[in-house]
């Protein structure tokens, strides 16, 4: 009999903040991530390795099958690089280091329009910034 516990979150590791489910059949303990398995649910049939769960919204943690289609993974990395292609980058000098460094231009643009400070190279000058 196959039991389904979960989903739980991964709290560490690359695949943090993703969800998982435990599968337990004959005492042989597997764990998929959620979005695979709610998937399978729904189609009804154990995905094949050539095919992967894509988030729709490019939000890993967003879960919900209105987000999710199934890609073959030449698919899924023809979007990825598709993705990484029409990001736009801000260079710029850090302000409390001095490196030169880039970020994307919508998490700069998104930031400024909050008010915050920035940008900087890492989260280590953002914490040394003590204001103009
Ligand atoms: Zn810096």
């Amino acid at each position: 009999m196959l039991r389904v516990n979960g989903p739980y979150v991964h709290n560490s590791g690359p695949l943090a903040g993703r969800r998982y489910v435990v599968l337990t059949d004959n005492g042989k303990r597997t764990t998929k991530l959620y979005s695979r398995h709610l998937m399978e649910q729904h189609l009804g049939r154990v995905l094949d390795t050539d095919e992967t769960v894509d988030h729709i919204d490019e939000d890993k943690t967003n879960d919900d099958l209105s987000n999710l289609a199934v890609l073959t993974r030449s698919e899924n990395a023809k979007k990825s690089a598709a993705l990484r292609l029409s990001v736009e980058w801000y260079e710029f000098i850090c302000p409390v280091c001095e490196t030169p460094s880039k970020k994307e231009a919508r998490k700069v643009r998104h930031n400024r329009k909050q008010g915050k400070a920035g940008p900087f190279c890492g989260r280590s000058c953002a914490g040394k910034y003590m204001g103009p």
